[in-house]
């Protein structure tokens, strides 16, 4: 869906720019002006599609997306939840394994299951701010990210008595705000290294599949235990999945941590 939205924001915007050069170019008596007008206008579009929805671009402030490799480490990180009964079903199998992992919550979805992310935090989990609404930032104020961040961070912080430090953005999608309104609330930024698109529900192979065709040292791995605000959202196959995402990644020699413990494993 992504590439979709940059495809067709960068198809609209480059026939606008070269419309508006055309008619610049009519209206000039300068003759290389419409060009390099149009060709500015291309380069800005492209890096501002880039800024906004490539999750791992600097242009809008620096994120850490992926550890170094030379530990053999992997954060497994689970997005959009909570989301009863997988949330929980999650927590069990990650129990069974000795692993904990981060989560990035929801507020809203919080709200309707306060008791998950307070088991979360007991099973020694992570927590991290997922914003409030699910909404994407870029349209949004300062005022509004700010708003979306700290109802969240309170929520947590009222149900299990610590802050997040970590904050993503959904669909890793920011405006030129973000980054710093993220560390004016006390947490670091971060995106991931690796999504397999398990909201889209391909099956459970699939989704296998997809993750261990691109898991390496120091990836972030996105998985889903919910999907935006969608109440029931059904994610059982990742659920089906996840053990032996476990298992065969242990395999390979894989130590899994939580995204906190990647970032301050990072050699200096
Ligand atoms: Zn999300």
């Amino acid at each position: 869906m992504i590439l979709k939205i940059a495809a067709a924001i960068t198809l609209v915007s480059t026939l606008l720019s070269f419309t508006a050069g055309e008619i610049l170019a009519r209206v000039s008596s300068h003759r290389g002006f419409h060009l390099w007008f149009f060709l500015f206008l291309i380069f800005f579009e492209a890096l501002l599609v880039l800024a906004v929805f490539e999750r791992r671009s600097p242009i809008f402030g620096t994120i850490f997306w992926k550890g170094k490799a030379g530990k053999n480490l992997i954060a497994l990180t689970f997005d959009d939840g909570p989301n009863e009964p997988f949330t929980s079903q999650v927590i069990d199998i990650l129990k069974g394994q000795k692993i904990r992992a981060t989560f990035f919550i929801v507020g809203q979805n919080a709200e309707r299951f306060p008791g998950s992310i307070r088991q979360l935090f007991d099973e020694g989990h992570e927590l991290g701010n997922h914003t409030w609404t699910h909404e994407v930032l870029p349209l949004k104020t300062p005022a509004q990210i700010r708003d979306e961040l700290t109802r969240t961070s309170d929520l947590i912080e009222k149900s299990t008595g610590s802050r997040p430090t970590l904050f993503r953005s959904p669909h890793g999608w920011r405006n030129p705000w973000v980054n710093r309104v993220v560390r004016e609330c006390g947490m670091v930024p971060v995106a991931w290294t690796l999504g397999v698109w398990d909201t889209d529900r391909p099956g459970e192979e699939e989704i296998l599949r997809r993750t261990l065709d691109g898991a390496r040292d120091g990836c972030v791995l996105l998985l889903h235990d919910g999907r935006g605000l969608e109440e029931g959202a059904d994610s059982s196959q990742l659920v089906r999945a996840l053990p032996k995402i476990i298992d065969e990644l242990r395999h390979r020699g894989f130590e899994f941590v939580t995204l906190s413990e990647m970032i301050g494993a990072e050699p200096k």
